[in-house]
């Protein structure tokens, strides 16, 4: 059975939690150019550089905690397992630490460690380095297991398939200028399935949403999952 519900989420969702965003006025962005440290090409040209953005990131993730946006969508999962899919674009692991477990990482995630000669994927250190070897291949090749610019996210096919089979998509915290995902809801739209946007703002892609809920995650997300939580399944919104 596809999940009834599928919940993109971004940086925004994070946000309250300590996490930056990367568009916002301030955002990582501003300080650490996106060539520089989200691309293929930007790794070749200096490790190192690429090595320390992520071992900032990762530090950063290792000292937040799951905010009361992610409690809301992992208690609506142990309220109806099987219910709902969240596919996350962060590289973070608040949704898992809040509860969730039916969690796809789309852009992969900080805490891993994934070998650019062999494959290989490990749990990353805190401290990644240039030098590090793979634990399989022993070749100095390592990389954070994210997915950069230019780069085929995770798990399609399965995404794909849940925002086909999908009666409810949500998008939380996301800019929407980010592809694929800011396809996303056209494609469950095109499915028949209801859309709404939880955001700061509204999107780039806010108008193809049916509704759009502004606020911080924190107050408006938990209203909104335990007001759907309570509905009775919609016919398809078209
Ligand atoms: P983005 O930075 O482009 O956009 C953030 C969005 O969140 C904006 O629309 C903003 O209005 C909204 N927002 C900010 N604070 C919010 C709050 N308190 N509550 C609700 N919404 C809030 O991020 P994106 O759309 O996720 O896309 C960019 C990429 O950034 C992704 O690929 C992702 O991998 C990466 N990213 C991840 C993290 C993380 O893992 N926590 C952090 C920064 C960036």
């Amino acid at each position: 059975m596809p999940p009834r519900v599928v919940i993109l989420t971004g940086a925004g969702i994070s946000a309250e939690s300590g996490l930056g965003t990367f568009r916002d006025a301030g955002g990582l962005w501003a300080d650490w150019p996106l060539a520089d440290v989200a691309t293929p090409e930007g790794f070749a040209r200096n490790p190192a550089l690429v090595h320390e953005f992520y071992n900032a990131r990762r530090r950063n993730v290792l000292d937040s905690h799951p905010n009361a946006a992610h409690e809301a969508l992992a208690m609506w999962e142990m309220d109806r397992a099987g219910e709902i899919l969240i596919v996350t674009q962060n590289i973070d692991d608040l949704h898992e630490r809040a509860g969730s477990r039916a969690v796809i990482h789309m852009h992969g995630e900080v805490l891993g460690a994934l070998c650019a000669a062999c494959g290989a994927r490990w749990p990353a250190p805190e401290r990644m380095d240039p030098a590090d070897p793979c634990p399989a291949c022993r070749a100095p090749a390592t990389r954070p297991d994210v997915v950069w610019f230019g780069e085929m996210p995770y798990r399609m096919d399965a995404i794909e398939a849940a925002l086909s089979g999908c009666e409810l998509f949500a998008a939380i915290g996301t800019s929407g200028q980010v592809w694929p995902a800011a396809g996303f809801v056209e494609r469950a739209r095109a499915a028949g399935a209801r859309c709404v946007e939880l955001n700061l703002e509204p999107s780039a892609v806010a108008h193809r949403f049916h509704e759009v809920r502004l606020g911080p995650a924190t107050r408006i997300v938990p209203d909104w999952a335990a007001a759907e939580r309570g509905r009775p399944p919609q016919p398809a919104a078209g």
